[in-house]
């Protein structure tokens, strides 16, 4: 079922990374990774009171989380209150980033940049959509409104969008080669939902579905997730509200970057676009998959 390819993902969780941005504000204090834990691995700096013992576990998941607030909230007031009192008057983010919703991949954590750094819309596998209002509306402000200067296009290895994405089109191959119909989910359900969604993924993947290996290689799903952010970045680089921009003359750029879960490296694909038709300056470090992987990984 589709909605179990999606949920295949690697458990490894990210490790926190504070090396900023050159350009860019960078986080002034080391924060515990929250998102990181688990009700099964309670944040380690924080002590469970008694009446928590007859908490469900994700009421004490959340009451850890509030905790863990309560703790940023005062790291950052010591240590950098003029932020704090610049981020209540507003926000002038340089960049957009259109990431993926997955838990191990944050466009501030990966970067190590301050809040009010990046303006950031995650769905599903970091898909821009043709009529999607909502990856749209989020464009439509960053550039428009609060005219950033450069999209980050992210994709990321072990993404389980990009794994349903091959895994339909793979079981559709087979079925077709069967001489079998394909019935569609019905409609609302779990798995129709996911398909709509990651129809386009599928449809990329089409060509590669003869080939591909059973099960799927991690290689074979880090070229696909590639491709995909390359075409993501094409059609965020064609649509109305970038040209728009280009036309006015403004300085705005479109780049593609893949994150490795396993090492919490950035790569860029080169890809970008400052202008129509007009490649982006390349920004390539590391350039490559291996570059990117750790030392000792199976491919
Ligand atoms: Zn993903």
């Amino acid at each position: 079922m589709l909605y179990r390819s999606l949920a295949h993902t690697s458990k490894t969780a990210s490790s926190w990374s504070s090396k900023p941005l050159t350009s860019l504000r960078p986080l002034a204090f080391p924060l515990a990774p929250a998102a990181a834990s688990s009700p099964q691995q309670p944040i380690p700096a924080l002590s469970a009171s008694s009446r928590r013992t007859t908490m469900s576990s994700s009421t004490q998941l959340l009451q850890s989380i509030l905790d863990a607030n309560e703790t940023y909230a005062a790291a950052f007031a010591q240590s950098d209150p003029a932020l704090l009192r610049k981020l209540a008057q507003g926000q002038s983010p340089k960049i957009f980033w259109l990431g993926c919703s997955d838990s191990r991949v944050s466009a501030e954590l990966s970067t190590g940049v301050a809040p009010g750094s990046i303006f950031v819309h995650r769905n599903i596998a970091q898909c821009f959509h043709p009529g999607d209002p909502s990856a749209s509306a989020a464009l439509a402000y960053a550039v428009h409104v609060l005219k950033v200067e450069s999209i980050i296009v992210c994709g990321h290895t072990g993404c389980g969008g990009v794994r349903a994405g091959m895994q339909a089109a793979v079981d559709a191959k087979v079925k077709e080669d069967a001489g079998e119909t394909v019935e569609p989910p019905k409609p609302g359900s779990v798995d129709d939902t996911i398909a709509k969604w990651i129809a386009p993924i599928k449809s990329l993947a089409s060509p590669h579905a003869h080939a591909a290996s059973d099960p799927l290689s991690t290689l074979e799903l880090a070229t696909l997730t590639d491709e995909h952010v390359r075409a993501t970045v094409e059609a965020v680089a064609a649509s109305d509200l970038v040209r728009a921009a280009w036309d006015e003359g403004r300085d705005l750029s479109v780049h593609g970057w893949v994150y490795h879960v396993a090492t919490a490296k950035l790569r860029d694909l080169d890809c970008g676009f400052k202008g129509p038709g007009v490649r982006a300056d390349s920004l390539s470090r590391p350039a490559t998959y291996a570059d990117s992987e750790p030392a000792d990984a199976e491919n």
